[in-house]
């Protein structure tokens, strides 16, 4: 298996070689195929199996074929997880010159409404802050109007610590023509039934 035999452009294949990712795990064998043909998808992998880059990949792929308003929307359960996710965002992307906002807590509202407002490729946050913003900056919403990937990722641990609040305001905000990608390290009721509402083909990944 090599990158190439997965379907990304040659720039992604590229990219990762500057990574020295030089085969992919099985995750990303198995999951980046199925997100380029549109599918969503349920990965139960753990933290260093390669999860982040089985979907930044594919949404950076499709990024590049239609960059218009905010793509993605990558939601997880604390502030240093965001951090890391922006980062390899950045790093795979670094060729595309994607435009990455974080949405944390702790750090000034005011500018990460204004970050919204310019329309990044990707959002990276924590339930809190940006169901705060979603809702008490009326600007906010429309900005995801045309999202085309909600990921959840760790997300037996964003439904645990308790976000259904946080979540179904998230959820109003997306259309429902989007795909969604929850990556977990365990596999819940809660995380099948997330599944189960989707209009899409899903695909259901295990180590
Ligand atoms: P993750 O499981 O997403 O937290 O990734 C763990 C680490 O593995 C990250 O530092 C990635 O840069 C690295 N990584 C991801 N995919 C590959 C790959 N195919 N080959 C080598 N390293 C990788």
């Amino acid at each position: 298996d090599s990158f190439a035999d997965l379907g990304l452009s040659q720039w992604a294949i590229d990219t990762c070689r500057e990574l020295r990712m030089e085969r992919p795990t099985p995750v990303q064998s198995r999951c980046i195929p199925r997100i380029l043909a549109g599918d969503d998808v349920l990965g139960i992998a753990q933290t260093g199996s390669g999860k982040t880059a089985a979907f930044a990949l594919p949404i950076l792929h499709r990024l590049a074929e239609d960059p218009y308003g905010v793509f993605a929307l990558v939601v997880t359960p604390t502030r240093e997880l965001a951090c890391q996710l922006a980062e390899q965002f950045r790093a795979l992307g670094s060729s595309l010159n994607v435009r990455c906002t974080l949405i944390v807590g702790g750090m000034n509202m005011l500018g990460q409404a204004r970050a919204l407002a310019q329309r990044p490729h990707v959002v990276v946050a924590t339930p809190g802050r940006i169901k705060t913003l979603l809702e008490e900056d009326p600007d906010i919403p429309a900005v995801f109007s045309k999202t085309k990937f909600l990921v959840l990722d760790e997300a037996d641990r964003v439904l645990d610590v308790g976000f259904e609040e946080e979540l179904r305001v998230i959820f109003k905000c997306l259309p429902k023509s989007r795909q969604t990608l929850l990556f977990s390290a365990t596999i819940t009721d809660e995380l099948r039934a997330l599944l189960e509402i989707s209009q899409n083909r899903s695909y259901f990944y295990e180590a």
